[in-house]
């Protein structure tokens, strides 16, 4: 599959800049391109150590998974 990656959404994704257009397109793209979910995922993974961490202890409580869960929604809703 021909691919061109927004590189410029991307970044002004991870910095919280994109407008609502952007970011469907955006997620559209992420939808189909494992590079840039994996350049989310990690970015996501860095603002989050303490949730991954954790979670992969299962030492997390339901109502942090919540919290988090709500936060990534704007991700994985894609
Ligand atoms: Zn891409």
């Amino acid at each position: 599959m021909m691919r061109k990656c927004p590189r410029k959404l991307l970044a002004y994704y991870l910095s919280d800049k994109l407008d609502v257009d952007d970011q469907l397109i955006f997620f559209a793209h992420l939808d189909d391109c494992p590079e840039c979910w994996d350049e989310v995922y990690n970015a996501v993974k860095a603002q989050h150590p303490h949730y991954y961490k954790t979670k992969s202890r299962l030492k997390i409580s339901d109502k942090e998974i919540k919290q988090f869960e709500h936060k990534e929604r704007a991700i994985e809703v894609a």
